[in-house]
């Protein structure tokens, strides 16, 4: 009897629901409560009751048992055991009657719920989250998809200004996911998986239509899909390309100049290139006073790689600009002096970068970068190397959405 009354308050336990039992097992160190409507018991609908008008209704019958994983009591695992009646209401026929305690289909109290969820925000380790609350790795990814589902469906129509569509590398890199930013907000708004026509539209469709037509802006790297996918959603929002991908596609350049100039200097025995590639990557700022020796050096050969990367640096000035008329003069300035560089990759990018020239101009105005550049990016990256190998779309997307989707995920 005192178990009883005990559990009755620790588990908070409201009337009419009652405590008709507790089996304490000690040595597997479980304690299960068995907790009953009691009979002749009326109670009311839960479609009434989400209509505001409670029908108070007899009890039909009773559910088969079903049992729901709560927090430990004196570090016993504990389990709550319930046949939850259900009642015949006049308006809307048999109906499992509510439960305060957990959600439907879910196999864990709300408390326990939430408990699991605080421990991973804070540790994002999902095998020793699993372990430290004793459940499977299975089992804690449900209730991580669970708390996402939660999450998305308590988002409100906010006005997104600025969208952010990256791609991200899934599969060690064979295939792909396209990841859609709130950029102020500093949140990954969805994951979908591919960067096809179908990923974009069903990242977009996650929107409401309010939505959509508010967004000012979308950064993102020269990809057809992503462009046309503006067009079909959102076509009142300026594309913006990303700072952090043309200079990747200049790196790109200056990289395959390098390459290809080493390997014929190798051929005179010429080791002179051995060992740069960073140094031709990086940002001077961020040069050593070794690579500053290098350079300075290397400069006085006239290498082709010098002339790559001194059309890469170049460019950067376009991004400190603030007018358009100066952006459309430098740019003009510029697409010169690398198209007469003789440089094939070098003058491959600079048209494409001329192809782009409005998705660049825009940047004046907006000033935006890619979600993904700033910070988000290296949250993912750790997300992947902690999960080690997701090899279901489906698991990446929900750990993505946990952690960087600015979601309201504990239940209440
Ligand atoms: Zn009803």
């Amino acid at each position: 009897m005192e178990d009883k009354a005990l559990y009755t308050q620790i588990l908070g336990i409201q009337a009419p629901w009652e405590i008709v039992h507790v089996d304490l097992d000690v040595i597997q160190e479980r304690v299960d409560i068995f907790v009953e409507w009691p009979a002749r018991t009326d109670a009311p609908c839960p479609v009434c009751g989400k209509e505001n008008k409670e029908t108070i209704c007899k009890v039909h019958d009773r559910r088969k048992e079903r049992v729901w994983r709560h927090l430990d009591t004196c570090q016993m695992k504990t389990f709550i055991h319930s046949h939850i009646p259900r009642i015949k209401c006049p308006k809307h026929g048999v109906k499992s009657i509510n439960i305060n305690w957990a959600d439907e289909m879910v196999r864990f109290t709300h408390l326990f719920e939430r408990l699991a969820i605080q421990i991973l925000k804070c540790s994002a380790n999902r095998s020793q989250t699993a372990k430290v609350l004793r459940i499977s790795w299975d089992e804690l990814n449900r209730i991580m998809s669970h708390a996402v589902i939660r999450g998305l469906s308590r988002r409100k129509e906010e006005i997104i200004n600025f969208i952010g569509m990256d791609e991200k590398s899934f599969l060690s890199g064979h295939s792909y996911v396209t990841v859609m930013t709130d950029i102020e907000g500093k949140r990954v708004i969805d994951v979908a998986e591919n960067r096809d026509e179908i990923a974009v539209d069903t990242l977009w469709q996650g929107l409401s239509e309010k939505q959509c037509k508010n967004v000012q802006s979308v950064c993102m790297d020269f990809w057809k899909a992503y462009i046309s996918g503006v067009c079909r959603h959102a076509s009142q929002a300026d594309i913006v390309y990303d700072r952090f991908h043309v200079t990747k596609h200049l790196n790109e350049a200056v990289d395959k100049v390098r390459k290809k100039e080493h390997r014929e200097l190798l051929q005179n025995k010429n080791t002179s290139l051995s060992g740069t590639k960073y140094l031709w990557l990086k940002n001077p700022e961020k040069w050593t006073t070794k690579d500053e020796n290098r350079y300075a050096i290397l400069s006085k050969n006239q290498l082709a790689v010098g002339r790559a990367w001194n059309r890469k640096e170049l460019f950067r000035e376009f991004w400190s600009l603030t007018t358009i008329s100066e952006a459309e003069a430098f740019f003009k300035r510029w697409y010169f002096s690398a198209t007469h560089s003789r440089l094939k990759p070098i003058i491959e990018v600079a048209k494409m970068l001329k192809r782009h020239l409005a998705g660049l101009l825009t940047w004046i105005k907006h000033h935006i970068t890619n979600g993904l550049a700033e910070g988000l990016n290296s949250k993912i990256q750790q997300i992947k190397s902690i999960a080690k190998g997701f090899r279901d779309f489906e698991n990446y997307r929900v750990a993505i959405l946990f952690h960087l989707g600015g979601l309201d995920m504990i239940p209440h």
